[in-house]
């Protein structure tokens, strides 16, 4: 029987090249910025970053985050954000 290693893999563990592109992916800290119906969030995360074509991957745990997010930011919830400022809208 094959025990399978449940150990989580690191960010770079996961991905070996750009799905897109197949270009070299290296692992940086990116801004990230979610919309929601009136609100914004952005947030610092972890991403393998394509030096070719700049497509960003992330882990499982990170793109949940996301979609709690914005499923909050749908809601008007923004339970658990810091709010840094205002945004503007130029017409
Ligand atoms: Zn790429």
């Amino acid at each position: 029987m094959v025990q399978k290693n449940s150990r989580k893999l690191a960010l770079e563990e996961m991905f070996g090249s750009c799905p897109v592109c197949g270009g070299e992916l290296v692992k940086r800290q990116v801004e990230e910025i979610l919309r929601g119906a009136q609100d914004t969030a952005i947030l610092n995360v972890e991403a393998m970053v394509c030096q070719r074509c700049g497509e960003r991957l992330y882990s499982e745990d990170t793109v949940r985050g996301f979609e709690r997010i914005r499923a909050n930011l749908a809601r008007g919830s923004v339970e658990g954000l810091e709010p840094v400022g205002r945004a503007y809208k130029v017409s």
